[in-house]
Parts: structure tokens; sequence; C-alpha cells
């Protein structure tokens, strides 16, 4: 299926007509082409994206509530027929995407589309001084916002709703390697009533449609998920030009598991962690760090686990680990395995490619647990973004802390304990933006969400991205 740009309301193919093709992981077919869209492209799309700005800047938070509320239900009532294009496009689980990633994106207009109707701005009466203090949220004008293509939908929209809910108009890029919910997200948009120009999708590679929009001298504010790399090559293109940006980036999540924890829930929930999307979640705990005297024990029943896993087409339903998204993906993660057997650490279980009956040239791996000996090596410090884990023992709190926090990324961390007392001792320490204990992405729409170091800047979630999209003018008035 051939998909186009979505710009002023309407499908169009690219200016330069160039394509690009685009591959189903489950099976490693060619089923159709994107647009391999140009500045050119983008800057039609932010032509329409001020036009619309005219308009929709001066609509009242009810009325876009409305709008996004309608373009949830319409998600809704289309749950299955996204479910399965993120599926084919992505290669996760039919079942993961039809109660994860699609609900989630409705969930991502319902939420802001009430959100703004309660965003109400500060007011400070400067005592003493016969004055009153308050402060504008005004939109920005047109904002970027660039995904990534792990949670296609569910990120793509998790950055477009509060930006229109906020009053902006948007030019969207969403991954060349998952475009297809975001095409089809247009169609929904049309049918809920969002005014021509107010969403534009433009489809192509980062590095010419992407880079187009950071270049964009007009286009004033940037929200982008994506690798640690790219981030920062987006924050120095955007630099001298002053740009708001929000970069939600890579990640190297520890999991702390102390003996004193609920043994069977831990378990299960690390499995989940680990696995969940072939591991590409960049909140999965990559990194396990187990207290000494519990390591054998979990060592034996974390792979025994792993092993019941079932590797296999995304649409059977008894499908627990579907394909990655790529080839080249794949190979970049069969490397890292190579890498970590070449630093002498030990493979407990997987690290192989899987051949799928009938579908013998998808992307498939087995899901992969790594024994390490130091949190040094190159295994434990570099994101692998697959179904790959590592275990290692600790002996002290201390040491713990340690060694979670001895990475360059800072996204989040799942704490597994029943102390309280180390619980507030390491949630306040551990350099990360979320802290799970004893549970994993259990997420609340309202929390602030981001990551420290090199896992981001700014936070997004709730009012945190209503304020990313809007200016805040203080106004002072002497009565
Ligand atoms: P990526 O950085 O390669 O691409 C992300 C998006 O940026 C894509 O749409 C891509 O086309 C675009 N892009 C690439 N180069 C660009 C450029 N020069 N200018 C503008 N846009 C450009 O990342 P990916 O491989 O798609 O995604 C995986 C990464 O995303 C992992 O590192 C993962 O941890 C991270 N991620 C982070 C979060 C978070 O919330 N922190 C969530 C999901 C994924």
């Amino acid at each position: 299926m051939n998909i186009q740009n979505y710009i002023n309301g309407q499908y169009a193919n690219p200016l330069n007509n160039e394509w690009l093709d685009n591959y189903c992981p489950s099976n490693g077919d060619i089923y159709g082409q994107i647009p391999n869209s140009s500045k050119e492209d983008i800057e039609l799309a932010y032509q329409a994206a001020k036009e619309a700005f005219q308009t929709w800047s001066q609509t009242t938070p009810e009325e876009r509530s409305r709008i996004l509320i309608k373009i949830s239900e319409l998600l809704e009532q289309n749950l299955e027929r996204f479910a399965e294009a993120e599926s084919k496009d992505n290669g996760k689980p039919v079942s993961l995407a039809n109660t994860v990633d699609i609900p989630r994106a409705a969930s991502n207009f319902r939420f802001f589309g009430n959100a703004i109707t309660q965003f109400a701005s500060e007011s400070h009466e400067s005592v003493g001084q016969d004055a009153i203090n308050y402060t504008l949220r005004q939109p920005i004008g047109v904002v970027g916002c660039i995904s990534p293509w792990n949670l296609p939908l569910y990120l793509f929209t998790w950055k477009i709703a509060p930006a229109i809910a906020a009053g902006n108009c948007v030019v969207a890029k969403p991954s060349e390697v998952t475009p297809m919910t975001a095409y089809l997200l247009g169609e929904i948009c049309t049918k809920a009533g969002l005014p021509k120009g107010v969403l534009n999708i433009v489809h192509g590679l980062g590095t010419t449609t992407g880079q187009a929009i950071v270049e964009h001298p007009e286009i004033k504010a940037i929200s982008f998920t994506g690798g640690t790399t790219t981030g920062a090559h987006i924050a120095r293109t955007a630099a001298p030009m002053f740009k708001k940006l929000s970069l939600e980036l890579g990640g190297k999540n520890p999991n702390l598991i102390f003996a004193d924890c609920d043994y069977e829930d831990m378990l299960n929930t690390t499995v989940r962690s680990s696995f969940a999307n072939q591991g590409q979640i960049c909140l999965c705990g990559s990194r396990i760090f187990v207290e000494a005297g519990i390591y054998k024990r979990f060592k034996a029943d974390f792979i025994a686990k792993v092993k019941t896993l079932k590797v296999g087409h995304p649409s059977k339903s008894d499908t627990n680990i579907g394909a990655l998204v790529s080839k080249p993906h794949l190979e970049k993660v069969l490397g890292y395995i190579e890498r970590a057997e070449e630093e002498n650490n030990t493979i407990l279980c997987g690290g192989k490619k899987v051949s799928v009956a009938g579908f013998e040239n998808g992307y498939y791996l087995e899901p992969t647990v790594i024994e390490v000996t130091s949190n040094e090596c190159n295994t434990n410090q570099e994101e692998i973004f697959g179904p790959v884990v590592t275990i290692m023992p600790f002996s002290t709190e201390d040491e713990a802390l340690k060694i979670a926090n001895d990475v360059k990324y800072g996204l989040s961390a799942a704490l597994w304990t029943n102390n309280l007392k180390r619980t507030m001792r390491l949630s306040a320490k551990l350099q990360v933006g979320i802290v799970w204990v004893n549970t994993w992405m259990l997420r609340d729409l309202r929390t602030p969400f981001g990551g420290m170091k090199a896992s981001g800047v700014g936070r997004e979630g709730g009012f945190e991205a209503l304020r990313f999209f809007t200016e805040a003018k203080n106004v002072c008035i002497k009565y």
C-alpha cells in the first residue's frame, strides 16, 4: 500500500515524486512505498500551518477539546484496523498494538483534550505595590514534532495532541520505518473536523525531511523523540535559531532487585520489562542488578521463564515476541551480542536469529540474557534496544546505587524492595527521570515524563507538555 503526505487537510504525493520502500518486518517483503519528501514539502506544510494558526489560535479551549475527543473516539472505533496496520509496519504482536499502542494513542487525544480545559494560568498580587501580575500562556505558532519507530502512533500522538490542544499548528514527521498509522491518522483528523492545516504530516528520511523541519527558521519549537546521537545533532542545528526543544532520547535503564521484594511479582514483571515490544522500548530495564543472596535463584528462574517466551508471527495470538523493526536493526542487535561475547560475557540464553516457519525472511531474534561481570563493559554501557538484557549481582545498597548511576543515560529505573527507607533513599539518589517501585511501565498521563543526562532535556506529559507548547508571558498591572 502506498501512502501520501497529509498537508492542508489533503493527501498528496511529494513534490519531487521520490519514494522509499516500506518493509514488513514479519516477512521481509516490501509492501508499499512512502514519500521521500524534500524541504519544498516541508515549506508547503509550514505555509498551511501558518495560515491555519490565524484561526486555530483564536479558538476556545472547549472547541479544541471537542475535536481532540472526537479524534480519540474515532481511533477507538477503528482500533482493529489501526492495530493491524501498526503490527504489520513495526513487527510488534497485534495483541500489543490492540491493548497498548492504539488505546494509548486514543488516550493521548482524550487526555490533552480534557487537560487544556483545566490549564489555568497563575496570578500574583504584589502586595504593598498596588500591582497584580498574571501569566498569559500563548501558543507558540507552528511547531515541529518528530517521532521514532518503536511505539509509532503512541509517541507521534503524545506530541501532536498537546501541541494542537494548546492552540499551535503542527508540521509532523513519523519515522520513515513505521509511517503507516500516522498516514491513517490524517483521515481520522479530517473526519473529526480538525480544520485543514492544523496538523500536517510529512513522510521521509530523518536526514532530509526531518532535518528540513529542524532547519526551518519559522518553526519555533521542536518536540523530538529518538536516539541520543540524533538528539544532539538536532540540538546543534536548532541552537543558533534559539528554538525551544524537548528531547526524549535513549536509555540504559537499571532494574535493582533486593532480596526483600515480592519475588513472583518481580520475576514476572522483570520478564515483561525486558522483552515487551521485543525490548524496543526506551523504558525497558536492560541492566538487571540482583542482590547477591538471591542471585542464583533469580538467574535460574529468570532464564526458565525467558525460555518459555514464544517468538512468532505478530498476528498469532500466542506470540510473545514478534519481529524486530528492520533488517539493519536486527543486524545491529546481533552485532552487540557478538561484541558481548568478545568482551568475555556469558550468553545464558538466546542470542540467535529465529526462523519462523512460513516467514523465513522476517527479522526474528531469540530473547537473550547475558551475564556480565562488570558494569563497565560496552554491553552494559551502550543502548542495544532489542530483546537483550544483562544480569549481574551486587552486594550492598551503595554498590547497587553506584552501578545504576554509572552510565551516561538517565531515563528510568525499576526498584524492587519492600523496605520503605531504602525506597526513599534510592528514589532520591537515582539519576533518572522516572523511578518505578515494585512495578514497571505504570503510566499516569498527568505525570512529568522525560530523562536526565544523555536521555534528554525537558519533560513531556500532563501540564508539562502544555507548558512546553506555550509561551509564558507575564503581565504586570499597577493599579
Ligand atoms: P532516530 O533518532 O534514528 O530517529 C527518530 C526520528 O528522528 C525519526 O523520525 C527519524 O527520521 C528522525 N531523524 C533522524 N535524523 C534526523 C535529523 N537529522 N533531523 C531531524 N530528524 C531526524 O531514532 P529511532 O531509531 O527511530 O528510535 C530509537 C531511539 O529512540 C532509541 O534510542 C530509543 O531509546 C529512543 N526513544 C526514546 C524515547 C523516550 O521517550 N526517551 C521513546 C522511544 C524511543
